[in-house]
């Protein structure tokens, strides 16, 4: 139940996956609202990822989610790095001591990440970035009991798509002012992929 070590590198590899196959789609979304290079960013941040995780052996998910954290702070350049970096490592903050996930864990770790982005990057809700899906998120868990799956992509995907009619005020993106709006953010498009590839290897 839950996300063990077998999962959460499954995780990682499935999000190098959505983050390949949609490279040149997630740098378009950072060319009217940015500098047109997150596709880049990630890409080569989650190929780093998913070649420091493939050699090593990991006895529990916390050291998994550690090196993610260290990967992406030290391999993609841009904002977004630092922000997933801290994301990955407050979850691996909450995760250390527990050998398996379980509901509350995923609940306090994706709290966790929230605010430790918001803290890093000095947004909150409704800014046109990642928070706006990983917040989401964090109510999603404790508005349920028990997740179901595609109730997890779903409410990503549904997230993501509402960073379209918000206008930047962080980021890049911010210097568009009026212009943001009506783009979807690059950012919560990422992360929207990150929580598909948690719904498909989660085990409720
Ligand atoms: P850069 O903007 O440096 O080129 P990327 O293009 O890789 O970096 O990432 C941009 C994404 O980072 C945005 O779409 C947004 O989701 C996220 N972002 C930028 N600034 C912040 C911030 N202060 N807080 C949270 N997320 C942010
Ligand atoms: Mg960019
Ligand atoms: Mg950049």
């Amino acid at each position: 139940m839950g996300l063990q070590v077998t999962e959460a590198v499954e995780w990682m590899k499935r999000i190098n996956e959505k983050i390949h196959i949609n490279k040149e789609y997630l740098t378009s979304l950072d060319q009217p609202i940015g500098d047109g290079d997150h596709g880049i960013n990630m890409a080569r941040g989650f190929q780093e990822v998913s070649n420091k995780i493939t050699m090593e052996n990991y006895e529990n998910v916390a050291d998994l989610l550690k090196d993610v954290a260290m990967t992406l702070m030290s391999k993609v350049g841009g904002a977004s790095g630092p922000l997933f970096g801290t994301a990955f490592l407050k979850m691996s903050l909450v995760a250390k001591g527990s050998d398996t996930i379980n509901h509350d864990n995923i609940t306090r770790m994706l709290e966790e990440a929230v605010n430790g982005v918001k803290q890093r990057g000095k947004a909150v809700e409704g800014e046109k970035t990642l928070i706006d899906v990983w917040s989401p998120m964090v109510e999603y868990f404790k508005r349920v009991d028990r997740f179901k799956a595609g109730e997890i992509a779903g409410e990503a995907k549904k997230a993501m798509e509402n960073t379209k009619d918000i206008m930047a005020t962080k980021g890049r993106a911010a210097y568009f002012k009026e212009k943001s709006i009506g783009h979807i953010d690059p950012g919560a498009a990422t992360s929207f992929y990150m929580f598909e590839a948690l719904s498909e290897v989660i085990k409720a």
